[in-house]
Parts: structure tokens; C-alpha cells; sequence
């Protein structure tokens, strides 16, 4: 043993074969690598078609330079590539690829077959590849340019075969990267088919044209030019202004050199500007570009990594917010702002609780864009006593007798008198109320039901108090509602007067018409008008006016949010979208008939204690608690 050798060099396969692992994990990667291989050959017209969201075929056709014979005869090998030829040149990349390493690893999970004409040339090559096989390389007749077909991807790893995602998530991949690659490169040709239907086709354009075919009128009425440079960086494209905010993040792009990237930190920098402007729950529209100088970017960091981190990460910061607030205040956006101060309810209390609050995209840090998963099991009882063990419900006790206004039966040392309720309103709330409300809360001699900071409803139970957060509560009202509507056909829609229209992206649409017929059970009656835009006749009965179209577009988003946080069956997520669009937001005022419904209504859940997505809708103090920590033994 001593002197034996035990290291190895691995077989290429086997190298190449666990390059894959880094470079090839879904039918997207392989898609984006083979576009940013069609862009470094200066094509100026890609057409992408996928089959099976590209777990069948992918095939790609550029007009770009093509290979020669022994080019595209060692372009399969590891750490082939034609972008760097010294160590000098990886300090100035100006190419999407560099390593040499994506054909190699695609070509190590698939069978790959390239077809590839050089200009001027009699003829092209055709090379079919086979994992283990030799090659195969004959003439063929094709224009210039280079086409490559990818078949059974992962045929021969089943493990990842396995581990890929249903079709429609594997979809929206590709589909968000081809999006990427369009707003990055407006001056290239794109077109993109699943299967025999056309995603996108977007001639040559302008950034701003190009957004208005990716994203409709309304975005596109709705932009903001940045155009901003300072001694170290150039920042240009497109911000929206506040009416586009989205409840999602699916409508941002940020490049860096014509190159998809994130940062938190540049992320930041941009709600900054947007401060005021929006809500903390909303999600500001933006397609931008940094431009860089290429020999101050290290672009050699992991090929799956697309966050970056800057050398100057404050001054980076401070140019992004600059470039964003610049275009903001540039623009006639004075109008927006007061438009929005007059319609808020209540602009206060959005700053005050925006970031936590329960309207906030569930398990989505809207600030930094972290996925907290918070899963607990079904029917746990989350109570603020640590000693009582999670009991059961105890709040049905009080239903009928409890919590009419009306009511005499509540211990009136502890509850709160109207005076006492009117200095705290006074205090910490800053809406103003209506005279009539007003009137109504003088009118009701005591109460057992109070709603604190517009957002939590205090009741007393026959054992403590009940705490309930307003929001999470309607949601899980209207999600138990809307899954009656879709499972037991229980009429839910009303019709409306006068139809209104939504524009929507290609990952939209193909959304929508995968959820086209729980849609109708659900109560929005639709039709799609044109590939870009899809008209409503009816909605849910719980939908209030005005909000017919945005309601619809939010549940599509928050849709595609829920299926990658929490993959789950088609009608519960859906039911989980409208309820969480729906329901009534933190910072609404609710009068004590109100607050009464909406709890007659949660009780009469078969789950009111969690959300749809796992979030406690009530918290339960124990009035043995409160003895026990003031001393009093019972
Ligand atoms: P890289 O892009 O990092 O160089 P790849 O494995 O992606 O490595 O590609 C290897 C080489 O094959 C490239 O450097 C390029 O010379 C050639 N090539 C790949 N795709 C095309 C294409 N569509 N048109 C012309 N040449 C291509
Ligand atoms: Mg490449």
C-alpha cells in the first residue's frame, strides 16, 4: 500500500459528467447557456423552440458565425472554447461565455446534434453526439449560422431526471430567461416556441419598445427613463412608476453588462428611491442596465452565481439610488404621489408596519428577497402561553353569546370603555375616523371586541383573550370559500357591467390558461382577446369594485410565487392566491358589525386557526396566564 497510487485523474466523462452537476440543473440552464453561446457568435436572430419544457427537445437556431470542421469537432471537449486564449484575456471578458465548459457538460447528459455553417462556406458540418458514443460528423447543406437540438436531457442521470419540477415550473425557468435575454439585448431577434405555440417574437427594437411587446401599454405607458452616469458607472433603462408595482418581484431585471445579476444591496438602493411611492408590500417595476468598465468586473465567479458583489459596495449603492431617484423626480411623478395620498387610507400606518405586515407576499422578505418557510402542522394551536400546552380552540364558547355589541355579559373591569377605547384610537391610530362611525363606536356602551392599529381584533373569551390579525383571518375566510367555489361548484361570481382588461407576459398567460377552468369555477369569467391581453366579464363575489383587473393579475403572480416557494396542488394554491389578494389589508377600520362577520365568518372555517400557508391567525392568552404572571393564583 505504501507506495501505491490512489489518485487518479478522472476520465473526461466523468469530469465533464460532474461539471454538469454545476452547469446543467434544469432544461433552463441549458437553454441560456446555448443563447449566450448564439449572442458570443454575434447572431442577431435566435429562435428558441422547447418541447416538454425542454425535457424532450430544446433547439436553438442562430444566424451567427458558425464553426469550422475542427472547431465544432472539439467544441464538445472540456474546456474547449474559442473566448480566451492567455490569462491576460480573462481580466477583460467581453463575452456571456468563457470557460469552455457548457457544450462539454450538456453533452454529457444528452444527446446533442449541431448543425453549423460558417460564411462563405459550400458547406456546413452536422455532428451527432451521443454520451460514450464516438461522434459522428458528415457534411450538410444549411444556411450560415449554427443550430443545436438537445434530446432526452438527463436520459442517462435518472436521479436528476427525477428531481426536475413539473412541467410549468421547468417552463417558467426558461421562459423568465428568455424574457431575461430579450429586455437584456433589444437589438436582437428572439423568437420563442413551446411546442407548436409562440411565446414571443420580438423584432430589433428599442429597450422601451421592446418592453411595451413584453409587458403591454399600460407598463409601457407607465416607464421612467434612467439615464445616469457618474465617474465610475453608467446606469440606464427603464424604472415604472407607482401604478405598476406588483405584489411579486417578477417584473425586475437588473443586468450588468448586458449580463442577468442580482443584489440585494442594488436592490435596496432602488426601494429606496421608490420610498413613499409605494407601498413596503409592492414590488416597483425596473428593467436596468450598469454598464461597467469590463477590466473592473471579475466575472469569474461561480457560473449558477448571479449575485454580485461590487469592489465599492456603498458607492455602487449610492449611484443606484441616485440613477432611480433622478428619473423619478425628473418625471412628472408629483401627480402619482398625490393621487396615492389622497386615495391611502392611511399613509401613516402603511409606513409604520409596510414591512411586516400581514399583506406582505408570504415567506418572501420583500427587502431582501429571502424565502422564510415557515411551515408549522396543520391544527396547531398557537397560544401565547408557553405553559398551556396548545389546548384545543376555545373561542367557539363565546361565539353566539359573546360578541354582539349589544351584549352585557363581559367582566367590565377588564374590558375597555368607549373613552378609554376613543384616547387610545386618539393616540395611536391616525385615521381619521367618520363622524358616523364615530357616532356608532359612542353608541355601543361596552364592548367585547376592539380592533388595535387597524390591523388586530382583541376579543375577550370566556378563558382570556384572542388576538386576531384581521388580515390573515379574511384570507383564510375567502381561501375556504374559494375552494368550496372550485370543488363543489357553490355559485361565487357576479357579473360585471362593464368588462375590463388585463395585459399580460407570455409566463402570465401560460399561466392563466393552465388555470383557465378552475378560474371560471372560482368566479372570473375571461377570455383571452389577443396573446397579450385577456378580458373579464365576472369575478368572485368578494372582489370589490375597481379591483376586478388588478385582482386577477395579482393572483396570477401570486400564483407563480406560491408554486416555487410551495409546489401544492393546482386549486389549493390557487384558493391560497385569491384569499391572500382579497382579503381586507392591515390598516383597514373596521367597525364592531365588521369585525363581528368577519368573525362569525372564521369560526365558521374548518381551520380558522392557520392561514393557507401555515401563518397563526390568532394568538390565545390564557387568562390563568395572566393570573400567573400578576402574581394571582387561581
Ligand atoms: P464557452 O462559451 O465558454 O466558450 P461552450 O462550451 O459554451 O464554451 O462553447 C464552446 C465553443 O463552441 C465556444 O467557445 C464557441 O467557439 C463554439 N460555439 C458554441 N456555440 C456556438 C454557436 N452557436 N455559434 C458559433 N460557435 C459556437
Ligand atoms: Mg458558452
Amino acid at each position: 500500500m505504501l507506495d501505491e497510487q490512489q489518485i487518479q485523474i478522472l476520465p473526461e466523462f466523468i469530469a465533464n459528467q460532474i461539471a454538469a452537476g454545476e452547469v446543467v440543473q434544469r432544461p433552463e440552464s441549458v437553454v441560456k447557456e446555448l443563447v449566450e453561446n448564439s449572442i458570443d457568435a454575434n447572431a442577431t436572430d435566435i429562435a428558441v423552440l422547447i418541447r416538454q419544457s425542454g425535457k424532450q427537445l430544446i433547439h436553438i437556431v442562430d444566424n451567427g458565425s458558425g464553426m469550422s470542421k475542427p472547431d465544432v469537432l472539439v467544441a464538445l471537449k472540456r474546456h474547449a472554447t474559442s473566448k480566451i486564449k492567455t490569462a491576460d484575456d480573462l481580466h477583460k471578458i467581453q463575452t456571456l461565455g468563457f470557460r469552455g465548459e457548457a457544450l462539454a457538460s450538456i453533452a454529457s447528459v444528452a444527446n446533442v446534434e449541431i448543425r453549423t455553417t460558417q460564411q462563405g462556406a459550400q458547406h456546413g458540418w452536422k455532428l451527432l453526439a451521443e454520451p460514450l458514443k464516438p461522434e459522428v460528423l458528415e457534411p450538410v447543406q444549411q444556411e450560415q449560422g449554427t443550430q443545436i437540438f438537445i434530446r432526452n436531457l438527463f436520459y442517462n442521470i435518472p436521479a436528476r431526471k427525477k428531481f426536475l419540477r413539473s412541467d410549468i415550473t421547468e417552463f417558467r425557468h426558461i421562459s423568465d430567461t428568455m424574457m431575461k435575454f430579450a429586455l437584456s439585448h433589444p437589438t436582437l431577434h428572439f423568437t420563442f416556441h413551446d411546442g407548436d405555440s409562440l411565446i414571443f417574437d420580438v423584432k430589433p427594437d428599442s429597450l422601451q419598445n421592446r418592453i411595451q411587446q413584453l409587458f403591454g401599454d399600460e407598463v409601457a405607458r407607465s416607464l421612467v427613463s434612467v439615464d445616469y452616469q457618474d465617474e465610475t458607472v453608467k446606469i440606464i433603462g427603464y424604472v415604472g412608476k407607482p401604478n405598476i408595482a406588483r405584489t411579486t418581484r417578477a417584473s425586475q431585471f437588473l443586468f450588468m453588462n448586458h449580463r442577468p445579476i442580482a443584489s440585494k444591496s442594488l436592490a435596496h438602493a432602488i426601494y429606496q428611491s421608490y420610498e413613499h411611492l409605494i407601498d413596503k408590500s409592492q414590488h416597483p417595476f425596473f428593467v436596468l442596465n450598469i454598464i461597467l468598465d469590463p477590466t473592473k468586473v471579475d466575472v469569474n465567479v461561480h457560473p449558477q452565481k448571479t449575485e454580485v458583489k461590487f469592489e465599492d459596495e456603498r458607492g455602487m449603492y449610492a449611484s443606484m439610488q441616485n440613477a432611480v431617484m433622478m428619473a423619478l423626480r425628473s418625471e412628472s411623478l408629483i401627480p402619482d404621489i398625490r393621487f396615492r395620498e389622497q386615495t391611502a387610507t392611511n399613509p401613516f400606518e402603511k409606513l409604520q408596519y409596510g414591512k411586516s405586515d400581514a399583506q406582505d407576499v408570504m415567506m418572501v422578505n420583500t427587502l431582501t428577497g429571502e424565502i422564510i418557510d415557515r411551515k408549522p402542522s396543520q391544527n396547531q394551536v398557537f397560544t401565547g402561553s408557553s405553559h398551556s400546552g396548545g389546548g384545543g380552540m376555545s373561542y367557539p364558547k363565546v361565539q353566539s353569546q359573546g360578541l354582539s355589541p349589544n351584549t352585557q355579559q363581559f367582566d367590565k373591569t377588564t374590558a375597555w370603555n368607549p373613552s378609554q377605547m376613543s384616547a387610545f384610537d386618539a393616540l395611536f391610530s391616525q385615521t381619521e375616523q367618520p363622524p358616523q362611525q364615530q357616532t356608532q363606536a359612542q353608541n355601543v356602551p361596552e364592548r367585547l371586541i376592539w380592533q388595535m392599529h387597524n390591523k388586530y381584533i382583541f376579543i375577550q373569551t370566556e378563558d382570556g383573550l384572542l388576538i386576531v390579525d384581521q388580515h390573515i383571518a379574511h384570507e383564510r375566510i375567502l381561501y375556504e370559500k374559494a375552494l368550496r367555489a372550485m370543488n363543489e361548484q357553490y355559485p361565487y361570481s357576479q357579473k360585471l357591467l362593464f368588462p375590463v382588461g388585463i395585459d399580460v407576459t407570455p409566463t402570465e398567460m401560460v399561466l392563466y390558461k393552465e388555470l383557465k377552468d378552475d378560474l371560471l369555477q372560482l368566479g372570473y369569467t375571461t377570455s383571452e382577446t389577443s396573446p397579450a391581453h385577456i378580458e373579464i366579464t365576472g369575478v368572485p363575489l368578494d372582489i370589490h369594485a375597481g379591483e376586478e383587473a388588478s385582482s386577477l393579475h395579482e393572483i396570477l403572480e401570486q400564483y407563480a410565487e406560491y408554486q416555487t416557494v410551495r409546489p401544492a396542488e393546482s386549486r389549493d394554491n390557487l384558493a391560497a392566491s385569491f384569499g391572500c389578494r382579497a382579503a381586507i389589508k392591515a390598516g383597514h377600520k373596521l367597525n364592531v358589525p365588521e369585525m363581528n362577520v368577519l368573525m362569525d365568518d372564521l369560526f365558521k372555517c374548518t381551520t380558522p386557526e392557520v392561514c393557507p400557508h401555515g401563518r397563526p391567525v390568532m394568538i390565545k392568552f390564557e387568562l390563568k396566564e395572566f393570573d400567573r404572571r400578576f402574581g394571582r393564583t387561581s
